[in-house]
Formats: C-alpha cells, structure tokens, sequence
C-alpha cells in the first residue's frame, strides 16, 4: 500500500484539551496537534507559541478569553516551524519574541518552510489566505531573557539550552510553579521531527540542560501535559531516547557503508515498536533519517527543505 504523503492525509480535527496548570498559566493541548499556552502577567498575557495561521489562533485565543481579558503583550516563539508562527498576526501582541537564531532562520528559509509545511500538514493550515505573510520578531535574544509579570507573579524566564530541534530553541520557565513550556525539544508521547534538528547536541547537553529545570510540569510541543517530576523526567527520557536509537541505527548504517534507503528502514524497525503508533511518527522518519544522515556526512547546517525536496525524499524513502 502507498502511504499518503506526510501528514497530508490526516483530515481528523483532534479533541482539544484546555489545562490551568496554576493560577493564570494556561496550556492547550490536542492529541499531538502543536500545544500552545499562556501566562497571565499582572495586567498583560504572555503567550507561547502562535499556531498556523490567524484562523486556528482565533480559536485558541476564544477559549483563552472565557479565563481572562488581559492584552497580549508578548508572543513568544520557540522556534520558528511555519505551523507555530504564522498565526502571530491574531495576538495583536505588542513583542514577538524569539532567539538570535529563529530571526535569522526565518530569514533565511522562512518562505520555503512555509511552503514545505503547508505540504507535509494541510489541515493545521486553516483558511490559510488569513496569513499576511511571515512572522518577524521583534525582540530577540542569545541565552536567556526575563519577563517580569508583575505583582507577586515573580518572572517569566525564556532560555537557550543549545542547538536541538533546530538552532535556535528556547523554552519558557515559570520558577516559581515549576512549570516549564519546552517547545520541541521535548514531546509527550508524539514522534520526534528532526528534519531542521542537530541531533548529536540534542540527545546530549541540550537535553541536559533542559531536564536541570527542576520542572513539575512539563508542556512539550506536542502530546500531553506531563504533571509530576516522574512524567516529567519521562517525556525527556522519551525524546532522548528517540533520538540515540535514530542516531544509533542510522549511525551504524552510514558507518558501514550501506545506503539512505537501509538507514531509514533500520530506523524504521527500531523505532516502530515503541513508538510506530504515536502521532506524525511516519510523517517524520523519512526526514529524520535524511537530516542525521547529512550530519554523518558532516553537513552541519541542515539544507532548506523545499515542497519539491520534501516529496523527493519522501518518494525515496516511503514511496
Ligand atoms: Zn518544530
């Protein structure tokens, strides 16, 4: 049987699920959609992550507005994929806020992973001439930056913990209620996409310097909210996991001597057991092992994935 490409054939809208996980921080998840979430200041928002398109980030923000009323005075991204930017126009916020890194990613291949993701997950793409075009931030930072909040709120904290799911990650850390927003570097019982990642870093002292957030909850770009340190500790161990088999598998493939094809197939066999059943996980694969592979190659800045590029290695691999 053929399988459809990417995610293009996944046409299911997902249940949503609306969490206070302490007073005034919101999370919205949606059975591996991108999760989103908020953080009430004193007499502002903050809100991370932006979603697709200005149509899918109205209706996140309808179900934030029966909670409160505050002005959105930061958007903060964690990275910059299309399907969690480009929706930023509908926060009418008065900071976008994002790493060195992203700005400078957007920049570079902003247009094609628009193009690219707009392929792989259509149905995240609602009413999409909604977009006016790419996400800019306007403040942007290297390793760490704090939102006061205000009041007795304490701070917001954003930070760097290195290259990861792509250059320029940061992740949201509330300390006083130990919550921490990991973007993609961390997932909840959903597939990893590595295909713009820098895998070595990641499943190292990346995750390292996640994991030292002493974090008893943990919203990861997709899947469930993980509550408790244990879920917490597991959702990282999950993702770390994730990535040594890729890197094992695919590393002993490429070191001796055999083909993409065979890499992506010992991937495939290692990694399905566990986690074969698990949101975007054939989606992601094949372009994975494509990026791990450029790695071994000593490709250290991951090539533009473009809508043409995209069904190429998708034909290579899962065709
Ligand atoms: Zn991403």
């Amino acid at each position: 049987m053929v399988k459809p490409f990417a995610s293009s054939a996944d046409t299911t809208a997902k249940e949503e699920t609306f969490t206070e996980l302490a007073a005034g921080v919101y999370a919205l998840t949606a059975e591996g959609d991108p999760n989103v979430g908020a953080i009430e200041g004193e007499d502002f928002l903050v809100c991370f992550e932006a979603r697709a398109t200005p149509v899918a980030a109205r209706r996140w923000l309808d179900k934030l507005r029966e909670h409160t009323d505050k002005p959105v005075r930061y958007l903060v991204l964690s990275h910059y994929h299309a399907v969690r930017v480009l929706g930023a126009s509908a926060f009418g916020a008065a900071e976008i806020v994002a790493h060195d890194q992203t700005r400078m990613l957007i920049a570079e291949r902003g247009r094609q992973d628009w193009d690219s993701e707009y392929g792989r997950m259509p149905r995240l793409f609602e009413e999409p001439s909604s977009i006016p075009g790419l996400t800019w931030p306007t403040v942007t930072f290297s390793d760490r930056l704090t939102i006061p909040l205000g009041g007795s709120r304490g701070d917001l904290v954003l930070a760097y913990c290195g290259r990861g799911h792509t250059a320029g990650d940061i992740v949201a850390w509330l300390p006083g209620e130990r919550i921490l927003f990991a973007g993609d570097l961390v997932e909840a019982r959903a597939a990893l996409y590595t295909g713009d990642a820098f895998h070595n870093d990641w499943a190292t002292s990346t995750l390292d310097n996640v994991a030292a957030f002493p974090a008893e909850a943990l919203v990861g770009g997709r899947g469930a909210v993980a509550v408790g340190a244990d879920a917490v500790a597991a959702a990282i161990a999950q993702s770390r996991h994730f990535l040594d088999e890729l890197r094992r598998t695919v590393g002993w493939v490429h070191g001796d001597g055999g083909t993409l094809a065979d890499a992506f197939r010992a991937a495939h066999t290692a990694l399905a057991p566990g986690y074969g059943g698990w949101p975007i996980f054939e989606h992601c694969l094949p372009f994975n092992v494509q990026r791990y592979w450029d790695e071994l190659d000593g490709i250290d800045w991951p090539r533009v994935w473009t809508a043409e590029r995209d069904r190429e290695v998708w034909e290579a691999l899962q065709g």
